[in-house]
Parts: structure tokens; C-alpha cells; sequence
């Protein structure tokens, strides 16, 4: 099969499909890879170790013309997408439910498009799972964003000149993101706080140190396929109610919340935000959702009654070669489950298949 990595770096990706070790894992199982010049440089990886690896390095036309399949990051823009070979199978973060015009018009271009964030919640799927991989990287560098902004410190300090209280964090969403800013903010030394409304969350939220803001009904919430499916506006309302306690007091506030169907909840009002502690700082990681936070930007600061509301779209990016790394490796287990030698599985039948092949013979299945 032949395989190409395209340059995203003009579309703000920094991140990259394929890493050099996982092209020399490809190669070596008989597959072609090319890739284009550049590709890797913003996340560490130059033209010259993907040519070490086994990879033909060579201009963006030639990869486009030549690939069965093109790996990509970030979901295609419409110029990207006018420069797809009909024919071709792609396979990108798409989200298929936020992007429904983008599903329409990648059909209409003839190719086949598999959505590495549609991957199933199966254990068989969890290391092919970018979602996962991603968002706990993302987790971590969205503790230290928030670090930045604040104008305290985390850990509690006693000095010659006199104490320091730790930080009050108030994590929303206790997810895969959701945990690792926890584990991150509690080894920076923070008192940290959660609310999630999947019951189960509960538990990993204490094992790793922080105190879970109880609601009573969570035990009412849908949860489907690991999503949250549906909750309740009484539950939703009690929530906010127990959770504004903490966030009046709290100095940094992280929001991770989804729920299935794309739209991430509104969970903090501006009416709430004027409610905190000036200083405070808000780093909402669902901006490129809908934001959890009403008055979040994506990829902007704004600052309300003295409080920093920092909307991140993709911290990911922001840590490109760990990233890359373990993108690429979710790839490589991903073609190592659906690779044909004519190319990638449109076998429905399986369920990874099934669940990622969102765009096919011209229409959109998702
Ligand atoms: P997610 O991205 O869908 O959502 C993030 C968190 O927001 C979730 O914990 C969700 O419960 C929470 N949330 C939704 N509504 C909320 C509200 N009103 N208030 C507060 N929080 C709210 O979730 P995720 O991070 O992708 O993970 C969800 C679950 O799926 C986890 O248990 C994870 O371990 C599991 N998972 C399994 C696999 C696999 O097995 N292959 C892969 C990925 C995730």
C-alpha cells in the first residue's frame, strides 16, 4: 500500500500523521510511504530521518498523486480538500457530527474517509484510539496554560517572609483530559476539585487525590459508548448549583466536559464568572466545541470582571512531538487491523471499520 504524509503546518497543525520510527515499522512490513518536505519540522522530526527511515521525502503533488492512503492531523479545510485525488482513502480527525457540510463535500470528491475520533470505546480500539492519546496530553498542558496566567504559584510554601496557600483548581469533565490535568495539577502541589455526571468518574477522581463535587441523580444520566448521552435540566441545575460553591473560590478552572453529539455544555455563566475571584483564570478545552464556558473564545484570551478565560482548541498541538508520537503509533495499530494490500478495509462488517469509515462511495455514512 502506498502511503503519504502531507505538511500541515500552514493550517496552524503542528503535529504530524507519521513519526520516522513508525515509517520504518511500515516499510518494513512491505508498504511505501511518502512524505512531503517539511512535514515533520514543527514537531521535531526532519526530512533527513524520515529519509534515514525508509520514507521517500518529495513535494506535496507527487504525495497527493501517489498515496492510496493520506494520513493526516487535522480535519481538511476546504483547500485541502480541493487538492484530493478521487479515489483515495483518508484518514484524519474528521467529526463527523460537528461537520456534517464537510462530510457532504469529501463524498462528492469521490474519496473514502475514516474519522480516527469515531474510533469505538472497545478495548481492541483503545490503542488505536487518538482521542485518548491526545486528550491526555492535552489534559496535562492545559494545567500548565492555566499555570502561566495565574499570578500566584500551586504548591502551598512556607517561607522566611511568610506562607503560601496552594491553588484551588476546579476541573469540570473527569474524562481522559479530565484526569491527567488532576494528576498534573496535584503534582504541581493544588487543592484540586471535579465534577463530572458520570457516576463512575467518582472513584477515579479520588484515586488520584482530588475531591469529587457530589450531585444527587447522577445515577438518572445516560451514558452510552463511554459518552454522556443525555442528562437532565433538574440535574444539570443541581449540578451547578453544588459545583458554584467551589468555583467562587477556586484560582484556576479547567473545562473538559463533552457529551455525545458534538455540542459541548454550557456549564459556567458569565454571570458565574463574575462571581469568582479576580485573578482567577479559565482555560476551556471545549472551545473548539461550543466551549463550556459562555463567554470562551477559541484559540483567545478574554478577560472578564479580572478574570482570564483562555479557550484552547488544541493543546495537542501545542506538544507536537509527543503528540505525533503517539498519534502515529494509533495509526500504525489502526492500519495493522484494516490494511488490505489494495489499500485500507471497507469492510463494515468489522466494527472498527464500521465505525470510523464515515464517507464511502460517494456518500456519508455517518
Ligand atoms: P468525553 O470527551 O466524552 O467527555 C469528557 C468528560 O466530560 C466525560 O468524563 C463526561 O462524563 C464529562 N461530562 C459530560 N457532561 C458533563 C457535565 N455536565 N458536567 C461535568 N462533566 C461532564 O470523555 P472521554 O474523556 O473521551 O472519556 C469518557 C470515558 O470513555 C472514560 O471513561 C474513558 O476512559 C472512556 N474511554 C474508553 C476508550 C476505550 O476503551 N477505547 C477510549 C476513550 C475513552
Amino acid at each position: 500500500m502506498k502511503i503519504g504524509v502531507v505538511q500541515e503546518q500552514q493550517t496552524g497543525e503542528n503535529r504530524v500523521g507519521l513519526v520516522p520510527s513508525v515509517v520504518q515499522t511500515l516499510c518494513g512490513k512491505g508498504h511505501t510511504v511518502m512524505v512531503e518536505h517539511g512535514a515533520g519540522s514543527n514537531a521535531g522530526f526532519d526530512d533527513a530521518s524520515y529519509t534515514e527511515a525508509g520514507a521517500q521525502v518529495t513535494g506535496r503533488g507527487e504525495v497527493i498523486a501517489g498515496s492510496d492512503v493520506l494520513i493526516r492531523v487535522a480535519v481538511p479545510g476546504d483547500a485541502e480538500i480541493d487538492e484530493l485525488r478521487s479515489g483515495t482513502s483518508i484518514v484524519s480527525y474528521i467529526y463527523p457530527k460537528r461537520n456534517p457540510e464537510l462530510l457532504k463535500r469529501l463524498a462528492a470528491k469521490g474519496v473514502s474517509v475514516y474519522a480516527m475520533d469515531a474510533m469505538p470505546r472497545t478495548t481492541i480500539a483503545q490503542s488505536m484510539d487518538v482521542l485518548s492519546s491526545q486528550n491526555n496530553l492535552a489534559g496535562y498542558k492545559a494545567v500548565l496554560v492555566a499555570a502561566n496566567a495565574l499570578g500566584s504559584i500551586f504548591p502551598m510554601m512556607s517561607t522566611a517572609a511568610g506562607t503560601l496557600r496552594p491553588a484551588k483548581v476546579l476541573i469540570y469533565g473527569a474524562g481522559v483530559a479530565g484526569l491527567q490535568a488532576i494528576a498534573t495539577a496535584k503534582r504541581l502541589g493544588a487543592v484540586v476539585e471535579v465534577t463530572d455526571i458520570r457516576p463512575e468518574t467518582k472513584e477515579q477522581v479520588e484515586s488520584l487525590g482530588g475531591k469529587f463535587v457530589m450531585v444527587e441523580g447522577l445515577d438518572q444520566v445516560k451514558v452510552e459508548g463511554g459518552y454522556v448521552a443525555g442528562a437532565g435540566e433538574e440535574i444539570l441545575a443541581r449540578q451547578k448549583e453544588a459545583v458554584e460553591k467551589s468555583l467562587v473560590k477556586a484560582d484556576i478552572v479547567i473545562t473538559t466536559a463533552l457529551v455525545a453529539g458534538g455540542k459541548a455544555p454550557t456549564l459556567i455563566t458569565e454571570d458565574q464568572v463574575k462571581k469568582m475571584k479576580r485573578g482567577a483564570v479559565i482555560v476551556d478545552m471545549a472551545t473548539d466545541a461550543g466551549g463550556n464556558c459562555a463567554v470562551s473564545k477559541p484559540d483567545t484570551t478574554v478577560h472578564v470582571n479580572g478574570v482570564t478565560v483562555i479557550g484552547c482548541n488544541n493543546l495537542a498541538s501545542s506538544v507536537p512531538t509527543h503528540a505525533s508520537e503517539l498519534y502515529a503509533k494509533n495509526i500504525q495499530t489502526f492500519l495493522g487491523h484494516v490494511a488490505t494490500e489494495a489499500g485500507i478495509s471497507t469492510d463494515v462488517a468489522d466494527e472498527i471499520v464500521a465505525a470510523t469509515l464515515v464517507v464511502h462511495n460517494g456518500e456519508v455514512r455517518a
